[in-house]
């Protein structure tokens, strides 16, 4: 008997020593005894556990006590959960949201007072990585990447590849949209109405993607879009000129995400076969006025096929729910909006002059009409989703903040209320953490690096008190952010009065 026990013990003691290398820590931080909560493929098996970080990698994962010396913090991670950081993969950083360029020079003490903010707002709500999808300027990034406490940052180059005079260019008067748009694709079709001084072979699929690689960026952003909103009827891309945006990506080591929220866009890019579409599908164009609880045939094919040729979806709910705000009077006095947003700003939004864009927008409109119609959409947009879910669809966390100047849409917050608004619509808890985490790392290229809590990657990770597989309210339940190694207490990443 005693025989087998030594015999016993040595097996157990073989079997620590297996498990406890040393680590020799320079500038380590040690989170003890917490919940792991993590995934590579969308299965989840949370465990009580340990994790060390050395300068930015995460170094050690594992159920059993790690053996370490040197210079480290620790956390007691009792009690909490650790979930990778959060990425929005749909967002747009240029301007002060809710106000134009005018209205930045008659304030630069809240325009300054914002850009400030906001990547830290983006922390607050544990998002500590951002793809910008819009245009970026090379003074943008070098700003927002100056900043000690930013998320990084991955964008899609100067501008998209709209289509000469296609949504977005439309927005900007003629005099500016073809400079502002340097990546815009020639339409033969619109020949009369590009200026002479761009030549057709500046402006070829070919032509923009290379410009597009050469700047920095992860992604290519066009857009599938016949207007909205008083514009109709706008110039869209032709099939071949898509299929070699989607080609020329790919040769490029590049993602093509597009820009649709329509039946005939969503069915046109599911037919190519892009890699992401960047809206939910939410105008049913023909079927608007169906239940809000059926979906048409015709739609559930475009979805299965989306499903089987896994395009990744990003469902953007808080693009009608941010603009429905406008008509909310409520909406700028709840208290989340305080932690996000500074005051001074906030406070503007109420004036006359802030309420510029929901004027525009809503005018004299019948407010309980309007209310009608944007639930109806939401509705359409939330069955779409639920579907996509239902049927393993791959679903892509991205928020669209701002989706225009709509201070509906505010960094951070609105990552949070897409998060339960994904979940309203019957998304279930897992789903919504992959896909803020693994699906849009995988989607963007980024897992080697980043989406999950694995040694080798990048130690962006988020400390919360509740467990974001049963609760949806974990997402605000933050206690530490933790950015490429750095702890970040979440008070200190809030509005400073
Ligand atoms: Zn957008």
């Amino acid at each position: 008997m005693k025989k087998i026990l030594a015999i016993l013990s040595l097996i157990v003691l073989c079997s620590c020593q297996e498990n406890t290398e040393q680590l020799n820590l320079t500038q380590g931080l040690y989170i003890s005894n917490v919940t792991l909560i993590s995934t590579e493929d969308g299965n989840y098996d949370p465990f009580i556990g340990h994790l060390v970080v050395e300068k930015d990698k995460i170094v050690y994962i594992d159920k059993n006590e790690p053996s370490i010396k040197g210079t480290f913090e620790e956390i007691d991670g009792t009690g909490k959960f650790l979930i990778p950081g959060l990425i929005d993969s749909h967002v747009h950083l240029s301007g002060v949201i809710g106000m134009l360029p005018h209205h930045e020079e008659k304030y630069p003490e809240i325009a300054k007072e914002f850009k400030i903010q906001m990547p830290r707002s983006y922390l607050y709500y544990g998002f500590t990585t951002l793809v910008d999808l819009g245009g970026i300027s090379d003074e943008l990034i070098a700003l927002f990447k100056s900043q000690k406490l930013s998320p990084d940052l991955y964008h899609v180059g100067h501008s998209g590849a709209a289509v000469a005079n296609g949504y977005p260019m439309n927005f900007a008067p003629e005099e500016y949209r073809f400079h502002t748009q340097p990546n815009f694709v020639y339409l033969e079709s619109q020949a009369e109405n590009i200026p002479d001084e761009y030549k057709p072979a500046d402006h070829t699929p070919k032509a923009v993607v290379n410009r597009i690689k050469n700047s920095g960026a992860i992604a290519v952003k066009s857009y599938y879009e016949t207007g909205f909103g008083g514009f109709s009827n706008l110039p869209v891309p032709t099939k071949s000129i898509m299929t070699e945006l989607l080609d020329e990506s790919h040769a490029n080591g590049l993602v093509l995400s597009v820009h649709a929220n329509s039946l005939e866009g969503h069915a046109f890019l599911a037919d190519i076969g892009v890699d992401i579409i960047a809206h939910g599908l939410w105008n049913w164009q023909k079927h608007k006025e169906v239940p809000t609880d059926s979906l048409p045939l015709e739609i559930k094919e475009i979805l299965d096929m989306q499903i089987e040729k896994q395009i990744g979806y990003t469902p953007t709910l808080t693009v009608i729910a941010g603009e429905e705000a406008l008509l909310d009077k409520e909406f700028l006095s709840q208290p989340h909006l305080k932690k996000v947003v500074p005051k001074n700003l906030l406070e503007w939004y109420s004036t006359e002059e802030g309420q510029w864009f929901a004027k525009d927008l809503f005018g004299e409109s019948n407010i309980e009409e309007t209310h009608r119609i944007y639930g109806n959409v939401q509705s359409h947009a939330m069955l779409v989703l639920k579907y996509l879910s239902d049927n393993n669809g791959l679903i892509l966390f991205g928020t669209d903040t701002p989706s225009g100047p709509i201070y509906g849409n505010q960094p951070g917050y609105n990552g949070y209320w897409e998060l339960k608004l994904m979940k309203e619509a019957g998304v279930s808890l897992k789903k919504i953490l992959s896909s803020a985490t693994i699906n849009n790392a995988k989607a963007l290229q980024l897992d080697a690096s980043l989406g999950s809590l694995a040694i080798g990657k990048k130690a962006n990770i988020i400390l919360m008190t509740k467990n974001p597989l049963l609760d949806i309210e974990a997402y605000d339940a933050i206690e530490k952010v933790v950015l490429e190694g750095e702890v970040l207490k979440r008070e200190e990443l809030e509005v400073k009065e």
